[in-house]
C-alpha cells in the first residue's frame, strides 16, 4: 500500500494467473493452452500485416472479423462483440449487463475471475454450490438475481451442462442476462449460440485462446441479441476503442477460415483426453468426466499438493488450487501424446 494509491486499489483482490515459466523445456500442463500450434494460415495472415500500415489504427469495429464470426455461427455481425481475450469481454459484461444491487450468480467452483470482476465493479457475487458430483443444478439458478454467469464446460471441473438445462435457466430468468462462458466448448460440447435468436437474455462468450491455439494473440468474442452487444460497445468505447490490434484481427480471421486445422486440433485433444483419463484411472485417480481440454482428477490416497510438487521437481507443471472442496484435485491440461506420456511416467515414480 502506498499514499499514492486510490482507495479503490486498496480494496482490490486481483486474479492470480497460472504460472508462465521462463524456461522452455518444461512439460507445461497448467494453463489450458492448446498443445498444437496455430494454423500456418494464421501465421501467414499475421506476417501479411507486418508493413507500414501498422502506423494506422486498426478498425475499431473489427468489421471483417465480426462478419466472419457471424457467417461461421449463422448470426449477424450486429450480434457479435470482439474483445482483447474473453477476459476483457467478460469484464465488459460484468460492467454493462449485470444489475447492481442484486447478486450475480455463478457456481462456487468456477473460473476465479468472476469474483474478481465483482470486486472491481462493486457488484455482489453469490457463489451457488455445485452438487456432490461437481455438477451445476439448473434448479439452483431459479432465485432472484442481477444476472447469471456459467462456464460450459465449467472450469476447473470440466463438467458440461446440456443445452436443455441452459434453456431451463434462460426461461426461469427472462428479465436477467444469462452468460454462458464457452471458453472450452469446442472440445466436445454444443454451443449455446444456437439459442441466441430465441432468447434475448442470452449472451455467449468464446475465446480463440483454447481450441484455436491463440492464447498469445488475445482474442475473445461474445454473441447475443443486438441490444446486449450495443451495451458492450458502449462500455468498450468508454474504455479502449481499439481492443484488437491489426495482427490480432488478421490472425483471428484466418483461424476461422481454416476449419480443417481447427477440427484436427480438437480431435487430437479429445482423443488424448480419453487416453489420459484411462491412464490416470489406472494410476488410482478419480477423474471427473470432462468436455474440456483438461481433466480434473484426485488421487484416492495421495495429496494433490504433494503430487503437484513432485511433478514440478520433474519439470512437469499442473494446476493445484488451494481452495475448499478441491484441495485434493489437480487440473491437468491435455498435452501432446509425448507430454501426456511424460506426465504418466512422472506420476508412476511418485
Ligand atoms: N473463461 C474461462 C472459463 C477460462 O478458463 C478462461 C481462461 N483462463 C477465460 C475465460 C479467458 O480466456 P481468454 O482471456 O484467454 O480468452
Amino acid at each position: 500500500m502506498s499514499k499514492f494509491w486510490s482507495p479503490l486499489v486498496n480494496d482490490l483482490v486481483p486474479y492470480v494467473p497460472g504460472e508462465q515459466p521462463k524456461v522452455a523445456n518444461l512439460v507445461k500442463l497448467n494453463t489450458n493452452e492448446n498443445p498444437y500450434g496455430p494454423s500456418p494460415k494464421v501465421l501467414e495472415a499475421i506476417r501479411g500485416e507486418l508493413d507500414e500500415s501498422l502506423r494506422l489504427y486498426p478498425d475499431p469495429e473489427g468489421e471483417s472479423l465480426r462478419q466472419t464470426i457471424a457467417d461461421y455461427y449463422q448470426v449477424t455481425p450486429e450480434q457479435v462483440f470482439l474483445g482483447n481475450g474473453s477476459d476483457e469481454v467478460l469484464a465488459h459484461i460484468f460492467y454493462g449487463l449485470f444489475q447492481h444491487g442484486e447478486p450475480v450468480l455463478f457456481p462456487d467452483i468456477t473460473y476465479s475471475f468472476y469474483p474478481v470482476y465483482c470486486g472491481l465493479y462493486k457488484i455482489e457475487g453469490q457463489p451457488v454450490p455445485v452438487t456432490d458430483s461437481f455438477e451445476i443444478d439448473p434448479e439452483d439458478y431459479k432465485q432472484p438475481n442481477g444476472g447469471i454467469i456459467l462456464p460450459n464446460p465449467n472450469a476447473p471441473t470440466g463438467r458440461y451442462l446440456g443445452l436443455g438445462h441452459i434453456e431451463d435457466i434462460l426461461k426461469s430468468n427472462p428479465d436477467r442476462v444469462v452468460v454462458i462462458d464457452e471458453a472450452y466448448v469446442d472440445f466436445g460440447g454444443d454451443t449455446a449460440i444456437a439459442l441466441v435468436d430465441r432468447y434475448p437474455n442470452l449472451l455467449v462468450s468464446q475465446t480463440l485462446s483454447k481450441a484455436r491455439s491463440l492464447a498469445g494473440l488475445r482474442v475473445g468474442f461474445a454473441v447475443g441479441h443486438p441490444d446486449l452487444i450495443e451495451a458492450l460497445n458502449r462500455v468498450k468505447n468508454s474504455f479502449n476503442s481499439y481492443p484488437l490490434d491489426r495482427l490480432a484481427l488478421a490472425g483471428a480471421q484466418a483461424a476461422f477460415e481454416d476449419e480443417e486445422w481447427f477440427q484436427k486440433c480438437c480431435h487430437g485433444v479429445i482423443a488424448e483426453r480419453e487416453r489420459l483419463t484411462a491412464a490416470l484411472e489406472g494410476l488410482s485417480f478419480e477423474v471427473l468426466p470432462s468436455k474440456a481440454n483438461f481433466v480434473f482428477a484426485r488421487h484416492t490416497t495421495k495429496s494433490g499438493a504433494d503430487i503437484a510438487a513432485g511433478l514440478r521437481e520433474q519439470g512437469i507443471i499442473v494446476r493445484h488450487f488451494n481452495k475448499p472442496r478441491i484441495q485434493e484435485f489437480l487440473r491437468i491440461t491435455i498435452g501432446t501424446p509425448e507430454q501426456n506420456d511424460a506426465l504418466i511416467s512422472g506420476l508412476q515414480t511418485l
